[in-house]
């Protein structure tokens, strides 16, 4: 089963809190819903218990995407306790609000080899796994595929940084893969290999798998900016959904694009055709 939804509060949401977010997702037909904490975790206590309730109400699952203030590769000790403190704090108000990923941009390269700025980054995602562990906050961390050459975070990186931690796992952002070069994604069988890399290298993974999608601009640096769905095709979604519908993989597609939830739901329409379509060619 594929869940679909927005990068934060539908654009046909009335209200602007994430708990009116979460009713409209229900509304019109989205399964997911990321709450974008990338300024800075403002949640309360008690808006995270109404989320929570909300949640399980509609069935909505949620997600959260983390401060974009965050550099684990970073030498300068003020830099890794705030990227600790805006992890933590994310990771606490979204396991509060019945979320049950985390989702991160590790970090920049900066001088660093990449072997070391691994190092680093590894370094301080077990420390803040401690923390979490001790504090019995029960969540993944998601480690986003970066779209810049310069941000430390390639799809192999990624990988390799949740196969040596527990709680870590990859975020597959289709448009950073396309725009940094790691995989430049066209057919179906560029998806494909993306799932059979996640299958090889974390097994199960693919079964609760977290992504992002949408088009994307960029340059010969890596990713510019998101695009709505049909601008380009650069990353095209049928063909993704065509690899989701016929393989069986189960996790959340969150619909990066400027239309949201309008093209998240371009996206389950298109999903749910091919699914019941293969479903008529088995029959
Ligand atoms: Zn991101």
């Amino acid at each position: 089963m594929i869940r679909f939804g927005p990068a934060g509060i539908p654009i046909q949401c009335k209200g602007s809190s994430t708990l009116e977010g979460v009713r409209c997702c229900a509304d019109i037909g989205l399964t997911a819903m990321e709450m974008e904490f990338v300024q800075g975790v403002r949640m309360s206590e008690t808006s995270a218990a109404d989320v929570r309730k909300a949640s399980q109400e509609t069935g909505i699952s949620l997600s959260s995407h983390a401060p974009y203030f965050v550099n684990l590769c970073s030498r300068e000790p003020e830099k890794v306790e705030n990227s600790f403190r805006h992890i933590i704090a994310s990771a606490r108000i979204t396991a509060l609000a019945g979320g049950d990923i985390t989702v991160f941009h590790p970090g920049f390269y900066q001088k660093q080899s990449p072997e070391e700025a691994f190092a680093a980054a590894k370094k301080n995602l077990k420390a803040i796994e401690e923390k979490l562990k001790q504090d019995g906050i029960k969540i993944r961390l998601g480690a986003e595929t970066v779209g810049k050459k310069s941000a430390f975070g390639g799809l192999l990186e990624s990988i390799r940084l949740s196969q040596q931690l527990d709680m870590v796992v990859p975020v597959i952002d289709f448009a950073h893969l396309h725009a940094r070069g790691d995989m430049r994604l066209k057919k179906a069988e560029d998806y494909k290999r993306v799932f059979d890399l996640l299958e090889k290298e974390l097994g199960s993974y693919v079964r609760r798998f977290h992504c992002h999608f949408s088009e994307i601009n960029y340059s010969d640096k890596g990713e510019l900016n998101h695009l709505v769905l049909g601008t380009s095709d650069e990353p095209p979604f049928r063909p993704f959904m065509k690899v989701l519908a016929e393989n069986g993989y189960s996790g959340t597609v969150i619909c990066e694009s400027p239309k949201l939830d309008l093209d998240a739901l371009t996206m389950k329409a298109e999903y749910e055709r091919l699914v019941a379509h293969a479903g008529s060619v088995k029959r």
